[in-house]
């Protein structure tokens, strides 16, 4: 089941892949961190353009919503042929737009994209990432001679967590503790639950 997700977040990334292609200023698309280093039980879909210039980018970013058909959590990170980090694809239809996520400073200029004060772009570490060029028009791909540049041989690693069975403490019953739970509930600092969701079921129903 965990491979699946990973599976559907790639056809949502070739899907963009295949459409932003089409029109004339983007000039790489890569999928970027896990999904990229086959992650078992990925979080998001991070995916970078580089782009020649801003003139298109309502389009890419109504590409990018078509996305969410598949999965909601996205990133399209845009950059310009250097290599600078102009923003994030804004998710609303409308931006600068009445909805929330509009509201923050930096989203809206310019339109579709968000600029966030707070984000402070470190190239090191994104390039970290395991890339997974899905499209380039460069000879090379650029984000991968960057990461050369910069002497960045290994990528971040996504190990496989097997799945686990539990025994319940309350019923006896063995219940299955997923590899993609047991990664939620490292994140959180949980320790593994105890008890099977029946039994759980059943202590909020009195
Ligand atoms: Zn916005
Ligand atoms: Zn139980």
């Amino acid at each position: 089941m965990s491979t699946m997700r990973n599976d559907v977040l790639r056809v949502a990334a070739d899907e963009f892949a295949s459409k932003v292609r089409t029109l004339s200023s983007p000039f790489e698309v890569a999928i970027v961190g896990s999904v990229a280093g086959g992650d078992p039980h990925p979080n998001d879909l991070d995916l970078a353009i580089i782009i020649s210039n801003t003139g298109e980018i309502a389009t890419i970013a109504k590409y990018a919503r078509q996305m969410s058909r598949h999965y909601h959590a996205w990133e399209v990170f845009l950059f310009d042929c250097d290599l600078s980090l102009i923003g994030t694809i804004c998710h609303r239809r409308e931006c600068p737009g009445r909805s929330v996520e509009c509201y923050d400073p930096g989203c809206g200029k310019p339109p579709h994209v968000r600029v966030n004060p707070e984000f402070e772009y470190d190239e090191k570490i994104f390039l970290t990432s395991p890339i997974d060029v899905l499209y380039t028009s460069f000879e090379t791909s650029r984000l991968l001679a960057r990461k050369d540049e910069l002497g960045i041989v290994e990528s971040r690693s996504y190990p496989v967590i097997e799945d686990i069975t539990i025994e319940c403490v309350r019923c006896g019953e063995t219940f299955v503790f997923t590899g993609a739970e047991q990664k939620w509930y490292l994140k959180q600092g949980l320790s593994q639950p105890k008890r099977c969701l029946d039994c759980i079921a059943r202590e909020y129903e009195d």
